[in-house]
């Protein structure tokens, strides 16, 4: 990030111009509501939370509770309908389709490329180490003038691992435009998240999910940690009504039980640890890398064979061998104790089978 660095130099024409969109619920929130062609006789469904009515376009007691947790304003915080429409906004808000980039590290999270196709934005790739680290002064060579987004991810899918810090914070200070860091599996993870830092560093932007530590995966909620400029222009360029009811009640409620939390995230620590121990132990499996978040990667000889024996014994888990430096490489998420054992027990019959 250069000393003159201007987040409104890099936002495309069209969305700097744009004038968005006004639902009814931007004015008035209460009264005789007639101004949404609601259903004023009510939902066919029974429930508390006025379903007839649309919901908030901004959910700002949400923003307030999630900003409070990660220790930042609430006007740093976007909600969106999973990871995945953050993902997509930035790209459409950055990037011009047919002429901008974005810089990816694989073997990394696929949607940053999907999103990148959908939206005809090129991607440069500058593929990880072998201990699956960044190439920060590779990373920063191959940026130009139409390279707008950098995608990190830190713990990494599918590698598990923390990107070194030091190698986050020197690209942030330097990389020329906006550094997105995906912190999906950060609770997993021992080391602290970057979303204070969007405070001191404009061109930052985190992401976070309920999809992972929450286990809300099936309320579709991502969150987008930013300075409130990068904010205001995904609130324009989102669709009104993005975040439904349903899905704000229950995070809401995610905050309720904070002992729950915690004590999900240590157990699926310890689990982490002994499934790590446990693969390790085995002769058949080369190498178990080391994991700060919610699965394991490992490889095996004929890994793809073993992904589809294992499937077959009705354990499915993730074959990861055809992404650069993953070679033989299975993902397995760390399950219940239970379903861990009936893992590892299939992967030795397998195994045995296999190599036999
Ligand atoms: C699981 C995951 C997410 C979460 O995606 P949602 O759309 O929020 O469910 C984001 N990034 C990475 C790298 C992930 O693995």
């Amino acid at each position: 990030m250069p000393n003159d660095f201007n987040i409104e130099s890099l936002v495309r024409e069209n969305i700097r111009n744009l004038t968005p969109y006004r639902s009814a619920r931007d004015d008035f929130e209460k009264g005789t509501l007639l101004d949404a062609n609601e259903n004023s006789y009510g939902s066919v469904v029974r429930n508390s939370l006025d379903l007839h009515r649309y919901p908030t376009p901004t959910h700002n007691r949400l923003r307030k509770k999630i900003a409070a947790y990660r220790d930042v304003d609430f006007e740093n915080i976007f909600l969106g309908v999973g990871s995945d429409e953050p993902i997509d906004l930035l790209m459409r808000i950055f990037c011009e389709p047919g002429r901008d980039s974005v810089i990816i590290t694989p073997p990394t999270y696929g949607m940053y490329r999907v999103a990148a196709n959908i939206n005809n934005v090129g991607v440069k790739e500058v593929l990880l180490t072998e201990n699956f680290q960044l190439k920060p002064d590779k990373i920063l060579e191959s940026a130009d003038d139409s390279t707008r987004l950098l995608f990190l991810c830190s713990p990494n899918n599918p590698t598990a691992n923390d990107l070194k810090r030091t190698d986050l914070l020197k690209l942030v200070t330097q990389f020329p435009g906006i550094v997105v860091i995906d912190e999906a599996y950060i609770d997993f993870s021992r080391q602290e998240s970057m979303a204070s830092m969007v405070q001191q560093y404009p061109n930052l932007v985190v992401l976070q999910t309920f999809s992972k530590a929450f286990g809300l995966a099936g309320i579709r909620l991502g969150i987008a940690i930013s300075n409130p400029e990068t904010i205001g222009y995904m609130l324009r360029v989102k669709a009104p009504y993005n975040v439904n009811k349903l899905t704000a009640d229950v995070a809401l409620k995610a905050f309720d039980n904070p002992d729950l939390l915690k004590h999900n995230i240590e157990a699926i620590r310890e689990e982490r640890a002994y499934m790590s121990e446990q693969l390790e132990h085995s002769d058949a499996v080369e190498k178990v890398y080391p994991s700060n978040a919610n699965f394991l990667l490992f490889k095996i000889k004929n890994a793809e064979k073993a992904y589809q024996k294992l499937a077959e014994k009705g354990i499915i888990v993730r074959y990861r061998g055809n992404e650069p430096l993953c070679n033989d490489c299975l993902r397995v998420t760390i399950g219940l104790p239970d379903e861990n054992i009936r893992f590892l027990k299939a992967l030795k019959e397998v195994l045995d089978h296999v190599q036999s």
